[in-house]
């Protein structure tokens, strides 16, 4: 998130001191983000990955820019459309679905569904006649912070198998999608992605059946402690993919599903430091406890995956390292202990500590209340 953005969130925090934890979303930069990508990708429908953050003001927004949506259940389906979408608009997405969440998406006019399996297109069929299915390919996440990837997917002789089922089942085989990991910092691995999609096409095309669509999926990256490649040129390793595999102009119509690229940079989480333990009382480091953590909503630091950038409302001409743990008793709760964070000396109880570039994969992650700790809270500001 630029420093500018922060600011703007900040200054709105220091105004009205809400409770803490929260998160501050910029509708702003949700639809600067938004125009970015649609100006880059300007051939591509766009898909919001509903799951990256579902607040219906948000929601709201991206159905005024004229975006769709992707959908995982029945209450996304409903906040979108509670928000104004058209259900023609709506994919849903989720590879896994019970028989009577796909009804529920036929009767309110959701007719696209992607799939990775026979008895998935068998539910389609019987739950949702006449419905355009997409098969998701399996590729490897390798480059990705947080894997999407390896739960999901058939490979690609199997896909032109489940798409023809499909037609003899009565369904509109639609197309192709796969997902290449989230927070993807490698953009020449959608070739691989366009290249096992390519072979279904092909596969599809001998038959008779012509495709019509190829889904990119999500992967494009927020701003969190590393540089990341620029827009530009995850658009220019996809364009060198399509080129490569589809050959002479025969190229079909392009979706993506982002959803970290459009909210993450949009949003700031305010904590508040409850504790902090001298390096002697605790491994010979200081650690911080904060009022948020793996269980608040910092799921994606499993792992020290996604490493945010931090501020803390105290400065100091000195920063030393600190582990950076959560409120509850879970030993799982701990945020950061290898990654070396270096945070101003003299911190202390009461303090704030900002999340930067949190707007995608926290409030939609956090428990209802685990040890007593609610959820944090949003607030959007911004047109
Ligand atoms: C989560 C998800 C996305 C969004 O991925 P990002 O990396 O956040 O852009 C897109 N498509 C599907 C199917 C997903 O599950």
């Amino acid at each position: 998130m630029r420093a500018e953005d922060a600011g703007r969130i900040i200054d709105y925090l220091d105004r009205h001191r809400p409770a803490t934890p929260c998160l501050v979303i910029d509708l702003n930069v949700v639809k600067r983000q938004y125009h970015r990508l649609s100006t880059t990708f300007s051939d591509t429908e766009i898909f919001y990955a509903v799951k990256a953050n579902s607040h219906p003001d948000v929601v709201r927004a991206l159905v005024g820019l004229g975006a769709s949506f992707d959908v995982a259940s029945p209450a996304e389906i409903d906040v979108c459309l509670a928000a104004g979408a058209a259900p023609g608009r709506l994919s849903y997405g989720n590879p896994i679905k019970k028989r009577r969440d796909i009804a529920y998406a036929h009767s309110r006019g959701v007719d696209t569904f992607v799939v990775d399996s026979a008895e998935e297109v068998g539910k389609v069929a019987d739950a949702a006649p006449g419905g355009r299915v997409l098969c998701r390919i399996r590729v490897s996440s390798d480059g990705a912070r947080w894997s999407l990837s390896e739960k999901f997917g058939c490979g690609p002789a199997q896909a032109a198998d489940l798409l023809r089922t499909a037609r003899s089942r009565g369904l509109r085989p639609y197309g192709v999608a796969f997902h290449i990991g989230s927070q993807q910092l490698k953009p020449a691995r959608w070739n691989d992605g366009v290249a096992l999609a390519a072979r279904v096409f092909a596969e599809l095309a001998d038959d008779g059946i012509e495709l019509e669509v190829l889904n990119l999926g999500g992967g494009l990256p927020a701003h969190y402690r590393d540089s990341v490649p620029a827009l530009e040129s995850y658009r220019e390793s996809i364009e060198t993919a399509l080129s490569l595999n589809f050959p002479g102009g025969r190229r079909p119509r392009l979706a993506a599903e982002p959803g970290r690229f459009l909210v993450a940079d949009a949003g700031l989480l305010r904590s508040e430091i409850v504790l902090v333990a001298d390096a002697e009382e605790r491994d010979g480091r200081r650690w911080i406890y904060l009022d948020i953590g793996r269980f608040g909503g910092l799921a994606e630091t499993e792992g020290e995956a996604i490493q945010y950038r931090l501020s803390a409302s105290r400065s100091s001409r000195t920063e030393e390292p600190a582990v950076i743990a959560g409120p509850t008793c879970d030993s799982a709760d701990v945020i950061y202990r290898d990654a070396n964070y270096l945070l101003p000396t003299g911190l202390t109880a009461g303090d704030y500590m900002d999340i930067h570039s949190a707007g995608a994969y926290t409030s939609s992650y956090a428990s209802v209340g685990f040890n007593g700790f609610s959820p944090p809270d949003t607030y959007c500001i911004g047109a």
